[in-house]
């Protein structure tokens, strides 16, 4: 049974290091899961860009972690457990290279900003890391949940350029902006829908702005791609 803290949080996600899912959080955090602040900081160039801090949820609060190593390997200890108790793989989570010293190195990647190294030794496992890697089922799919609103809409000019294939996107055709701050302005990079649907996929349709106002034969092929 899951036990929650309450706490006050103005732009925060939390990784539920039982499941593994992520999501934003606001006054109530499970008890073991990590929680990720959000804030902005602006450059001496006038760039701003996301810093998050760390910290673990504890029966008597937030205990901030120094640092995204330290936050890692936090998650690596919560990522056997999670293993060894489902027998599967965490959601969003890869292998990424093994060394020669029987370590394993996975990707965790809830969301496009939040990607983690998860560090596996064998004196941690138990037994050779592949091997147990091996046992593991490929995890459940679940849903994309990005930090800023996307948006959906038909291109209202060519002169667009899709970031995951660079090539023009023609008038009319879907295209899905990627939210990105530039001097605290919010801009979106364009994709063409069909590009950038697998990772997107399972995005909360409320997290989509521009949505309700396509048509129907758009919104059926967005339905399709991101929701089926
Ligand atoms: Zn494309």
């Amino acid at each position: 049974m899951t036990e929650f803290i309450q706490c006050e949080l103005d732009w925060a996600y939390v990784i539920d290091t039982e499941t593994f899912s992520f999501r934003s959080a606001k006054t109530k955090v499970p008890v073991g899961s990590l929680v990720l602040e959000k804030g902005r900081e602006t450059n001496d160039l006038g760039m701003t860009f996301v810093v998050t801090k760390y910290s673990i949820a504890h029966d008597d609060g937030l205990n901030s972690v120094d640092g995204k190593k330290e936050a890692s390997n936090y998650l690596a200890k919560k990522m056997l457990f999670f293993m060894r108790e489902t027998g599967r793989y965490p959601p969003n989570t890869e292998f990424k290279k093994s060394y020669k010293n029987g370590s394993v190195d996975l990707t965790y990647s809830p969301s496009d900003y939040d990607i983690f190294t998860i560090k596996m030794t064998p004196q941690a496992v138990g037994q050779d890391v592949e091997d147990f890697l091996a046992t593991l089922d490929p995890p459940s799919r679940t849903g994309y949940v990005p930090q800023e609103d996307w948006l959906i809409e038909p291109a209202k000019s060519s002169r667009s350029t899709c970031r995951s294939c660079y090539e023009r996107i023609d008038k009319g055709v879907l295209r899905a902006g990627e939210p990105s701050f530039f001097q605290d302005h919010l801009t979106y990079k364009w994709h063409h829908i069909t590009c950038i649907s697998d990772k997107i996929w399972g995005i909360p349709r409320e997290r989509l702005k521009g949505f309700d106002d396509l048509e129907v034969e758009h919104q059926q092929e967005v339905q399709a791609l991101l929701w089926e």
